[in-house]
């Protein structure tokens, strides 16, 4: 098994710590003794830097994605475009990868149907806008940006639709194959004896919301996901991995569904966005709305910095996450110990990621593996190629 599925909470990079943080979360004690985010010199110009990731439990693998989104909020940024427009293209790229849970490739729900897709975007200069609950559109994120244009700040379900088909956006299929197996994966979790984080003891079925009947057994809830013949194919497939006891990556405690995509952005003159995208979870009520609409749960910017978040939704708005990371950085923390701190009562089987920067430099942290990637100045960093210990 590979290490970072054994349970260690997985420390990322500090900006220009080209030591890599230790793996455990440290207590508040210890907090002098970790290396210090090492940013910018206060009397040096400030460099831009933009740092984007594709959902806590990517693979780090998956960072050449992350990477082409930080590229293309750069180079907007070269070209004169502000923080909110550079973190909004990076989400477009992000959200055009069928690898990641935003856009295209985004997850679908119990019933093998449903695709909600949320959305939100937020600057230092106090614009917010949010959407939740949509579907068929492409770059949901173009969405949100348009509700900043109007006198409100967060649009669901139907009414947001409606506005959405006003923008005469482009549209799209956004579900995968992939989707459907990670759907399925996702029955196959909730249906055995340790369901993912927050299901345990609950009763589904009474809560059931979707159009179709509530499935049964396994078997049924295949065939939710993949279809009669999907879910023929994947009981022989497993039939066949049981008898050559081929290791079953099935059992993997992760849920793998958490890969939301997210930008954040600090110009050259010290100003900053932050932009979100998902489908939200698979295993999730008709409804459920997370953390990525909800200005200070998945995401925040302000004069200080810009944050935005990943992983269990619930968690995040409990914990309110990119409020609590920005609130340390405006007191002085560097972005990665804010964000160590501010997610401290999340835990790994959870599930939480943080990116982000400030005037004293960048962080990215999950609790498990995730696929990201920052440019501050010239220099690129991905978390493929960074030394984990
Ligand atoms: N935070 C997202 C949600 O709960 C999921 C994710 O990060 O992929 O909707």
């Amino acid at each position: 098994m590979a290490a970072w599925r054994q349970g260690a909470r997985l420390c990322l990079l500090t900006a220009l710590a080209v030591s890599s943080v230790g793996c455990t979360r440290p207590a508040s004690s210890e907090l002098g003794e970790l290396p210090p985010s090492v940013g910018d010199f206060d009397d040096a110009p400030l460099k831009p830097i933009v740092v984007a990731h594709g959902g806590q439990g990517s693979p780090a693998a998956l960072s050449d994605g992350p990477l082409r989104a930080v590229q293309a909020a750069r180079t907007r940024m070269d070209a004169g475009d502000p923080p909110w427009e550079a973190a909004i293209v990076g989400i477009e790229g992000l959200e055009d990868d069928p690898r990641f849970n935003a856009g295209i490739g985004a997850n679908l729900r119990m019933d093998g149907k449903t695709i909600q897709t949320d959305a939100a975007v937020m600057d230092d200069l106090g614009s917010f806008g949010a959407v939740a609950g949509i579907r068929g559109v492409r770059h949901p994120i173009r969405v949100a940006e348009a509700v900043a244009s109007t006198p409100h700040l967060l649009m669901v379900g139907a009414g947001a639709q409606a506005f959405a088909d006003t923008l005469k956006l482009e549209g799209a299929t956004l579900a995968t194959q992939r989707a459907r197996d990670k759907l399925a994966h996702g029955w196959a979790r909730l249906l055995s004896d340790r369901p993912m984080a927050g299901w345990e003891g609950v009763d589904w079925r009474k809560a059931w919301n979707y159009e179709v009947p509530a499935p049964k057994n396994l078997r049924e809830a295949r065939v939710l996901a993949l279809g009669e013949e999907g879910a023929d194919a994947l009981a022989a497939a497993e039939a066949a991995a049981e008898a050559s006891q081929a290791e079953d990556e099935s059992a993997d405690t992760e849920d793998g569904t958490k890969d939301t995509v997210g930008v954040v952005v600090r110009s050259s003159e010290g100003h900053y966005a932050a932009a979100l995208s998902t489908g939200g979870t698979t295993m999730a009520l008709r409804g459920r709305v997370g953390d990525v609409p909800q200005l200070g749960a998945g995401l925040y910017a302000g004069p200080h910095g810009a944050v935005a978040a990943t992983g269990k939704g619930e968690a995040i708005i409990r914990e309110r996450v990119a409020a609590e990371v920005y609130r340390r950085m405006a007191d002085g923390l560097p972005p990665q110990q804010a964000i160590e701190v501010a997610t401290r009562n999340i835990t790994a089987d959870e599930g939480v990621g943080v990116i982000a920067v400030s005037d004293l430099g960048w962080g990215a942290w999950a609790t498990s593996q995730m696929a990201w990637a920052a440019q501050e100045g010239a220099k690129l960093y991905r978390a493929d190629e960074m030394v984990w210990r």
